[in-house]
């Protein structure tokens, strides 16, 4: 299944190929580290250090960019999210979370053919991509996303087959704030005992649920 664990290996592989010298990933021993878990559960909220983390952000990505993993309590999580998601640059898609996917991968636009995205897919989300920077539809601001509920894809996430759906509908474009928000709903509202979510952190791509 690409979009889970069997694709960190591919990942590995693209950003050593893409980014050489501009990444962290430098070898084989560091993607094995990169692999393994970044969060514990049981672990206390970095923010409070009171309540128990339920919620990981890594914005490095798994060592493909710079910046601090941290590990969110649910309450500490909305405002966390919403102060991230406030400053990325560059415009994504994001697949809410849902069922028993616990994680959220971003990918780049270039990276989705290496993942087995069909063709048919990287086009339509390429073309959605450039719909985004209207105003948001929560709050009149700037847009950077666009936000697909489970209704888009199929559910199963087939890898090697077309999984969105329904895109000529109406899709919600959403701020950073408002995405962040909407974002702590979704992964509050599964109820997981620990989720380890990335951000968008290039020019344009796509969040995706992935995990068991
Ligand atoms: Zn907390
Ligand atoms: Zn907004």
């Amino acid at each position: 299944m690409v979009f889970r664990r069997g694709g960190d290996d591919r990942r590995t592989e693209v950003v050593e190929e893409d980014e050489d010298g501009l990444n962290i990933v430098s070898g084989d021993d560091d993607g094995e580290e990169l692999t393994g878990d970044l969060f514990e559960a049981g672990q206390l909220c970095d923010i409070c250090r009171v309540e128990e983390g339920r919620v990981g952000l890594d914005p490095t990505c798994r060592g493909a960019y710079d910046g601090e993993p941290v590990l969110y309590g649910l309450k500490c999580l909305a405002e966390g999210l919403k102060a991230a998601y406030s400053g990325v640059e560059g415009v994504a898609v994001i697949v809410e979370s849902f069922d028993e996917y616990s994680d959220h991968y971003y990918y780049r636009l270039d990276e989705m053919p290496a993942y087995q995205f069909v063709r048919e897919d990287v086009e339509a989300i390429s073309w959605l991509l450039l719909t985004i920077g209207d105003a948001c539809a929560r709050c009149g601001e700037q847009s950077r996303f666009a936000w697909l509920s489970r209704d888009f894809v199929d559910p199963r996430l087939p890898e090697g087959e077309a999984i969105f759906r329904n895109l000529e509908q109406d899709i919600e474009h959403l701020c950073g704030p408002c995405a962040g928000s909407a974002l702590a709903v979704s992964y509050l509202s599964l109820e997981l005992p620990l989720m380890t979510v990335e951000l968008p952190r290039s020019a344009m791509g796509i969040v995706m649920p992935t995990g068991e």
